[in-house]
């Protein structure tokens, strides 16, 4: 028996679909390249803009001849698309899918399997109600056991949902309210992770910086809840590289920042999004801070992190934007020289108070001239701040062979994609290589690697 999983969406989706790989392998299936060849098959969705979700309901579409051709096979239609709610209008929608799970949530899948077929081991991989309100429903391998050998780097969810509501948003109504993991189960997955061989582990949460302000353990604490969780996380044997994502600007504390600078494993790397660097344009998105706010916050990251990077995330186009207000992010951006900003343009989503309130008036091909302006000057900031790196020696984690560029690649502790020549049958996987960086452009770095130590 087969299984094919589609993923697209965030990195929280990504960490999903290896949860469910990882539960189907310990029911028997076995991964297959091409959707149409498997038994079960799951398209795990995203909708936070307009264009994802076209390309998910391409895909169903594409699927009712399959489902007509194959009923027997199972197709499951899984997060952000479902949501927590009501699957009513989905199923209308799309009669010839066979369930519908929720982000985070393969319960159902589980049992859908075991009631079909002999399946007793389905039954252990259902969750006992309190974890499947928490989750991420438990299964004894996190990753899948025929990926073993090749992840060197992955996901953890820690916290789920997100309660914060910004306007533009519809994360909170598909993930549902925020809620942490309890830290035991966290750092017992991170555990299992080294254990499998994984080497890097990026903590997940809409705003991982909230983690644990809703466990009542740390309600009365003086330590940031995230701190005390990287602390433990730290203390796992084998694991090289801790990073975390995505942080919010009003919960990034001085303690925070001082145990990225402290933990030798933590990577020196903070994901922190701006989305506009117009105030009247903050307030309308209910972000929470100001312009100035934000600007102070990574200046004071700058400070306590010494070489961080930074990266942030900027909408262009969102309700009333004026030439005016994008200049204003045009010129943080430019300012700030941060390390990485992921643009998108603004699209209205359903049951978003910017929907219901805003009229999303720009032409696409205004938000497209504005995305593109922003585009090409971080395009520019970063082929300048990237030759800083040219002669310089740095530590990359080898993440995998490049087969088109047949070159190793892997990411510096900053987060910069390097690649490196170098024997394809060599054991760089998961490896430290030292890469001595003789090409920088925007968007990746080249180097000549050293000798593995032992080679010396
Ligand atoms: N909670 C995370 C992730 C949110 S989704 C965070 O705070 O970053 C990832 C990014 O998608 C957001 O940061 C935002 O820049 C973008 N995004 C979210 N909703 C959007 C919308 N309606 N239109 C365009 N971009 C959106």
């Amino acid at each position: 028996m087969r299984y094919h999983i589609w993923t697209i969406g965030c990195q929280m989706n990504v960490a999903d679909s290896q949860r469910v790989a990882a539960g189907l392998e310990r029911l028997g299936y076995t991964p297959v390249e091409r959707a149409p060849q498997a038994d079960v098959l799951v398209l795990n969705t995203c909708v936070v803009r307009q264009q994802p979700e076209d390309k998910v309901v391409g895909r169903l579409n594409q699927l009712k001849h399959f489902k007509e051709r194959h009923p027997d096979r199972v197709l499951a239609l899984m997060g952000c698309m479902v949501g927590i709610k009501d699957t009513g209008r989905l199923q209308e929608r799309f009669p010839w899918v066979d369930l519908f799970l929720p982000p985070s949530d393969p319960t159902e899948l589980w049992a859908y399997l075991a009631e079909r077929g002999d399946l007793g081991e389905a039954q252990t991989l259902i969750a006992d109600a309190e974890s499947r309100r928490l989750a991420l429903s438990r299964t004894d391998t996190i990753l899948p056991p025929s990926s073993k050998a090749t992840v060197v780097s992955t996901y953890l969810p820690v916290v789920l949902g997100c309660s914060h509501a910004c306007t533009y948003c519809v994360i909170p109504y598909r993930r549902g309210a925020e809620r942490s993991r309890p830290m035991a189960a966290v750092v017992a997955e991170a555990r299992q992770m080294a254990d499998q061989g994984v080497q890097e582990i990026t903590l997940l949460g809409q705003i991982v910086d909230r983690y644990g302000y809703d466990l009542g353990a740390f309600a009365q604490a003086d330590t940031t809840p995230l701190v005390t969780l990287l602390y433990a996380v730290h203390e796992i044997e084998g694991l090289q590289r801790l990073r975390f994502l995505t942080s919010h600007p009003n919960w990034m504390k001085d303690d925070l920042l001082r145990a990225v600078a402290d933990l030798p494993k933590v990577c020196p790397h903070i994901e922190v999004p701006v989305q506009a660097g117009d105030d009247e344009v903050l307030t309308r998105m209910r972000r929470g801070y100001t312009v100035n706010d934000y600007r102070q916050m990574i200046a004071r990251i700058r400070t306590i992190i010494p070489g961080v990077s930074i990266a942030t995330d900027i909408i262009v186009g969102f309700p009333g934007e004026t030439e005016a207000q994008f200049q204003n992010t045009y010129d943080l951006l430019e300012e700030l020289r941060l390390d990485r900003a992921h643009i998108a343009r603004y699209s209205a989503r359903p049951l978003t108070l910017a929907t219901r309130q805003f009229q999303d008036t720009l032409p696409h091909e205004e938000k497209e001239q504005r995305r593109r302006a922003l585009d090409n000057l971080q395009s520019e900031i970063l082929s300048d701040l990237n030759r800083r790196y040219m002669g310089q020696s740095v530590e990359v984690l080898v993440e995998g062979w490049h087969a088109r560029k047949r070159r190793w690649f892997g990411r510096t502790l900053t987060d910069r994609l390097v690649f490196f020549s170098g024997d394809p049958d060599g054991d760089w996987l998961g490896r430290l290589a030292r890469v001595e960086i003789n090409w920088t452009g925007p968007w990746s770095l080249i180097g000549e690697v050293q000798p593995k130590p032992e080679a010396t």
